[in-house]
């Protein structure tokens, strides 16, 4: 018997939902690079339903208890009190998604004696430490290319509202106004405009694609050059490092995981470099940018916009600068867990569980850590800090 410990978002203010507002949402069967979606034995949730609250747990429930696992879900995440400090030393498998992080910091691992498994119910496991996890032999997995597309369609959106003055001008017509010329004081049209990515991995390369028929002109820094048929195909320009890349760009928008290489590479000497009134959008992790920096930058004009959905720590605190600061188009951590994401990170999920506990490989792509070291995507995407 198996103690899982699962870490999820609360559930709406009024409770979870009775009715939702579309009857079901598409299946999607693989991924542009011809991955496929996650393929567990059975599923128990009706896809298209609020899955990553508490109330949803993930659809686990029947799965883990059948098979004579305890399930304890909670969004008491944080503090010493907290009901998953209370439950993590007796903890087999944690689970926990980014949208709402439980820290597993190596405190916390020495806490949890038991522990063996780390999944993260969605992609981006910098909330645990790694280095933790490989010394004492923890296996992190998470569901990569779950929910890549989602943010990519959040990026653009972002993009669009930022450039076209959206959100200023949804509020005059709430408080009943008819500005036209405060809302179009600032609005531009994306067409021409240079747009770039820092990283063009599987979100990166999802947004470039999606941004081509805009007639923009592209352009993105990685560590790792695309294939130049694609580089051909998208008309993307590459740059070296990310100083040549914001020099030129219009619109930058951050596709790159949180790792010591990356963490506060937005920082006042950057965005100096960047076009003044260039847009920065960030639904990559809060971290890649200083907090004040942004925020010293959009009051200076510097920067004409900057959104996104990412903060750290998360939640953020309610006073937060990037709550307030002048024009954000601040979300929580939404991009990655709509409801058609869920369904597929569920799934996959219930796939990393299945596997882990019939003594079956876990996907190669969702492993982060095995077997004391960096494996899988996670060889590929993340570095192991120094010790
Ligand atoms: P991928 O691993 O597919 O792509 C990441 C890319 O970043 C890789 O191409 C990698 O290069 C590149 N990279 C790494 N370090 C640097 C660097 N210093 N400079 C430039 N490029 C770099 O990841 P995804 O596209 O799936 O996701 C990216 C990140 O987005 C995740 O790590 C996560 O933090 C965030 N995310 C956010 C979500 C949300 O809800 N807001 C949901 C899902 C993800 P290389 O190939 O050479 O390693």
């Amino acid at each position: 018997m198996a103690k899982v410990l699962c870490v999820l978002y609360p559930d709406p203010v009024e409770g979870p939902p009775k009715t939702y507002a579309r009857d079901g949402v598409p299946e999607i069967l693989s991924y542009p690079n011809g991955q496929t979606a996650p393929t567990p034995e059975r599923i128990d949730f009706t896809p298209g339903q609020l899955l990553g609250s508490v109330s949803g747990e993930l659809g686990l429930r029947n799965f883990l208890e059948s098979a004579g696992h305890l399930l304890v879900v909670t969004s008491d995440k944080d503090g010493a009190d907290s009901v998953f400090e209370r439950e993590l030393p007796s903890a087999d498998v944690v689970i926990s998604q980014p949208f709402w992080p439980a820290y597993l910091t190596a405190e916390r691992f020495a806490r949890a004696p038991n522990l063996r498994l780390a999944i993260t119910a969605g992609i981006g496991s910098d909330h645990v430490d790694l280095n933790a996890a490989i010394e004492r032999g923890v296996t992190v997995a998470e569901v990569t290319y779950s929910n890549s597309v989602s943010v990519s369609e959040h990026v653009v959106m972002l993009i669009l509202s930022l450039v076209r003055n959206y959100i200023p001008s949804y509020s005059w017509v709430v408080k009943g106004g008819w500005n036209i010329a405060d809302c179009v004081s600032r609005e531009y049209d994306l067409e021409g405009m240079d747009v770039g990515t820092v990283a063009a991995g599987r979100i990166g390369t999802a947004v470039l694609r999606r941004l081509k028929p805009f007639d923009v002109i592209l352009h993105y820094t990685d560590r790792h050059r695309l294939p130049l048929e694609v580089e051909q195909e998208l008309g993307v320009q590459y740059h070296p490092d990310v100083e040549s890349l914001v020099r030129v760009c219009d619109v930058v928008t951050i596709n790159a995981p949180l790792h010591p290489e990356t963490e506060g590479m937005f920082n006042d000497a950057l965005i100096a470099t960047m076009k003044r009134g260039a847009y920065l959008v960030n639904t990559a992790r809060g971290k890649i940018c200083d907090r004040d920096a942004v925020v010293r930058a959009l009051e200076s004009g510097q920067l004409a916009g900057y959104a996104g959905d990412v903060w750290y720590p998360q939640p953020a605190p309610p006073d937060h600068p990037w709550r307030t600061m002048p024009w954000n188009g601040m979300t929580p951590h939404t991009s990655g867990t709509s409801l058609s994401a869920q369904a597929r990170y569920a799934a996959g999920t219930r796939e990393i569980l299945e596997c882990w506990f019939s003594g079956q490989p876990i996907r190669d792509e969702y492993l982060i850590v095995h077997a004391g070291s960096l494996a899988g995507a996670g060889a590929h995407s993340y570095t192991a800090a120094k010790t």
